[in-house]
């Protein structure tokens, strides 16, 4: 005997059930076969949803009874031939007029019990189960319909019947062995009780049925047919790189689906286990894909997890109070007041202080179980040894399921390291001492992110998702743009990344796209989008929540770095290519790096001093491995040392300014370089990050500019310098009379920090440093007489963007 199980949406319509009947056939070739089905999909929720707006005094019950009776009269002329019809389409007919006649009585009584519910939404199984037969035999296929509520016997506990297994098994095994048929047809779902009442034994419970007839007749195997290719390593729904697991024992699966893996009814699993029948899911829609094998030993798959799970809608209760630490009895009277009221426990866990229990149950049974523990505790609560049970709403529950969890030390850090790297916080935890199952109780807003990190953590052959947001698409933006376009094939294969761009922003506009936005029509996109809001922009990104989010500000603006903190404290990653935030005042700096400690999110910012060059990263290098930073010597101003090195007396200093300002060297307002205070910036967040505590005013400027440039805007900035040309002249014409260069040179030296123009002689690291170079200087414990040099382009959009580049990707190889 073999039992074939098909879905709700497996027989959905005539189309799919036309796919089931050839199904069927090819199974009957091989073994005698009990087919059990569901209700046409969605038939259970209408049929459902009519008896509670009857209840409720709702003429509408109408509507959806006749929803449900069109569908089944279409689904047989679509599937019986015209002169065959009139029989079965009286009889569901008959069976829907039934259905009526009992919503009018709830109607008309404004109340639905829940025998009559179980009676009502009954019919979906047998109005599907008597259709398909009748087609099979329109197709050749003889068949023998039986009703399950001639075999399955139960309790009288409605909606959630208990299964009577010596009274089921004894029917079902003398009804089967009488009959020489070969092929059955039975409703899923449906059960009676002692008195031969309808009952129901769960949604979902047509998979249980089929389990209960396999174990009753001993069958070979049990196939669940479905809408996806088999039991996955997670939700598909939530996490689209979920795959499916070809191989599971009978414990992961039981594990997976308790904690929501819908695929398969929880309890279907018992039954079959005992018996070490095999269960295969397959899909009605690609028969040819694997499946699922579902059995006692499954092989190994490479990771110390099978898969994860999550079930939404946990409240979380706890019982605190110094009165119970050290006195037995406290969690028997907790578990027996809810045992009472029939609720269900989840998730239990309890501290070794035993100052507080802490169980997790479904949220609709809440004010039950208030009641029922304020109560049972009532004179402790008085007596103020414990406190009124608190109650947390909105969470969930994820768990990670494998059976090599077991002896595989780690399992649990990396989850929670995960996590916590995304910000994800953890309200309880429970490791069943099976080591079968990790669970976490979560906030359910976080959900789909936690099961989707936690995906990419352990399944390794799918790639890891970085979810970019970016402000400032001029220059830099742009080329950043562009190379994270010509590197997406690299990033996927080489590094198993995929840097998906969710947002971008310019001072204009803001547009989304959580699939990722096209990055060679981002323009086009931007052009369409909404107006740009810097508070909604920054609201956007945190209420989205995703999962390794990357913050890069490609602009120079103020009002962008005063928000990083808010991006941070989200456990959000910041790259800043904005100067602005690391050399604002040293409180500001520090409250940043701090937050990124505390929230496990990471502060980069490599491209502030030298764009593209390894700087910043090469000190932290030092300093991490135990070098003493002594001496700063560096030429950090690209623009400045365009300037320097282009001016010769030839055209004037204004127009050479210019012309750096034309190629895209100077910051967006020039007199931030030719002041000196662009490299000021620079020297102190170096002098920062060696842990010196320094603000813009502790540093020494000898700028070398007339004081009238810097008076007004630009465009006289420009005017002043073509007035002041002897002035610009004459510093040339000194250096280049002693055969030396001139160079704007900043130092930091004993937590002192200074920038100033000075000659260069032949003989120095920077006589020979041109166009748009920056070079830096260490000198440190280990680098004592040669320093450590870093040296090239300091400057330009392509290498700047580069530099954004490499700090997105190692915020997502933390
Ligand atoms: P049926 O109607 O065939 O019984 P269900 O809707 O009950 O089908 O279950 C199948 C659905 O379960 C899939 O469409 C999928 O969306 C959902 N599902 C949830 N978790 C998982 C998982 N881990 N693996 C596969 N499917 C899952
Ligand atoms: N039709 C029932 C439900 O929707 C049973 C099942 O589909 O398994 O819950
Ligand atoms: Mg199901």
């Amino acid at each position: 005997m073999q039992v074939i199980k098909f879905g709700g949406s497996s027989v959905a319509n005539a189309e799919n059930i036309n796919r089931v009947v050839e199904i069927v056939q090819q199974a009957v070739q091989k073994d005698k076969t009990i087919v059990v089905v569901s209700a046409l999909g969605g038939i259970t929720d209408t049929l459902l949803k009519a008896g509670e707006l009857a209840a409720g005094g709702d003429e509408n019950y109408k509507e959806f009874l006749k929803l449900s009776e069109q569908r089944h009269l279409e689904a047989v002329k679509s599937l019986i031939p015209v002169a065959q019809q009139s029989g079965l389409l009286s009889w569901v007919k008959q069976r829907c007029n039934e259905i009526e006649d009992i919503c009018n009585g709830v109607f008309l009584l404004g109340e639905l019990s829940s025998r009559t519910r179980d009676r009502i939404i009954g019919f979906g199984e047998l109005l599907s189960s008597k259709i398909i037969s009748e087609r099979l035999k329109s197709v050749s296929t003889p068949n023998t319909w039986k009703d399950s509520r001639e075999l399955i016997v139960t309790d009288s506990n409605f909606g959630f019947a208990t299964i009577d297994f010596p009274a089921t098994n004894k029917k079902t095994q003398e009804y089967f062995s009488g009959k020489e048929d070969s092929l059955f047809m039975v409703p899923g779902f449906i059960a009676s009780d002692s008195k031969g009442a309808t009952t129901t034994i769960g949604r979902g419970g047509s998979d249980y049925t089929a389990a209960i007839f396999a174990a009753a007749t001993n069958a070979t195997i049990v196939e669940i047919w479905t809408d996806v290719s088999g039991m996955m390593t997670a939700d598909p729904r939530l996490v689209s790189n979920a795959r499916v697991i070809p191989h599971i024992s009978y414990q992961e699966a039981m594990e997976l689906s308790h904690f929501g893996a819908k695929v398969i009814y929880p309890p279907t699993i018992q039954p079959v286990m005992n018996k070490n029948i095999p269960v295969w899911i397959k899909n009605t829609f690609s028969p040819n894909d694997y499946g699922t094998l579902i059995e006692s030993r499954a092989v190994k798959n490479g990771s110390s997890i099978r898969g994860i799970s999550s079930i939404n809608k946990i409240v979380l209760l706890s019982l605190e109070g110094s009165g119970m630490v050290g006195i037995p009895g406290f969690s028997k009277r907790l578990f027996e007041a809810l045992a009472n009221e029939k609720i269900n426990v989840i998730l239990i866990t309890q501290g070794s202080s035993e100052h507080s229990i802490c169980v997790g149950i479904d949220e609709a049974a809440i004010q039950q179980a208030k009641k029922a523990v304020d109560n049972t505790f009532a004179y402790e609560i008085e007596t103020k040894k414990v406190d009124p049970l608190l109650i947390e709403r909105d969470l969930a529950i994820v768990a990670l399921v494998g059976d090599n969890m077991k002896s595989h030390p780690g399992t649990s850090g990396k989850m929670f390291g995960a996590l916590g790297r995304n910000g994800v916080n953890v309200r309880a935890i429970a490791q069943g001492s099976s080591e079968r199952n990790i669970s976490a109780v979560i906030a359910i807003a976080d959900v789909k992110k936690a099961i989707n990190v936690l995906h990419e953590e352990f399944f390794e052959t799918t790639y890891k998702q970085v979810n970019l947001f970016v402000a400032g698409v001029g220059n830099v933006g742009g080329r950043l743009l562009a190379q994270l376009d010509q590197q997406r094939k690299y990033l996927e294969e080489q590094l198993h990344l995929q840097v998906r761009v969710v947002g971008i922003a310019n001072s204009k506009k803001m547009a989304f796209s959580e699939e990722g936005l096209d990055l060679l029509n981002w323009k086009q996109s931007l052009e369409a989008a909404a107006p740009m809001s810097l508070q909604e922009y920054i609201d956007v990104i945190r209420s989205k929540n995703l999962r390794n989010s990357v913050f890069a500000d490609v602009t120079a603006d103020e009002k962008v770095a005063q928000c990083y903190d808010q991006l941070l404290s989200k456990s959000i990653s910041v790259v800043a290519c904005n100067k602005v935030a690391c050399s604002s005042s040293y409180s500001y700096y520090k409250k940043l790096k701090d937050l990124a400690r505390e929230y496990n999110a990471m502060f980069l910012f490599e491209t502030n001093v030298g764009a593209g060059l390894p700087v910043i990263g090469t000190l932290n290098d030092l300093l991490r491995s135990g070098d003493k930073i002594n001496r700063i010597e560096a030429v950090l101003s690209g623009t400045l040392n365009f300037v320097f090195n282009h001016y010769n007396g030839e055209k004037t200093f204004a127009e050479v300014v210019r012309q750096a300002q034309d190629e895209g060297y100077t910051e967006p307002d020039p007199r931030l370089d030719l002041s000196g205070t662009d490299v000021m910036r620079k020297i102190m967040i170096l002098a920062r990050e060696t842990g010196e505590r320094l603000e813009l005013e502790d540093i020494h400027n000898i700028s070398f500019m007339p004081e009238a440039c810097m008076k007004g805007d630009v465009d006289n900035f420009y005017k002043e310098m073509g007035k002041h040309e002897d002035h610009f002249k004459k510093l040339y014409a000194d250096a280049a009379a002693g055969d030396k260069k001139l160079k704007f040179v900043a130092k930091y030296e004993n937590g002192k920090a200074s920038v100033g123009l000075q000659h260069i002689d032949a003989n120095h690291d920077f006589y020979h440093l041109y166009g748009k170079d920056n070079v830096v200087l260490f000198y440190t414990n280990r680098y004592t007489e040669q320093p450590l040099v870093v040296k090239g382009a300091g400057a330009g959009a392509e290498v700047t963007a580069s530099g954004v580049f490499a700090d997105i990707i190692r915020t997502a190889k933390m």
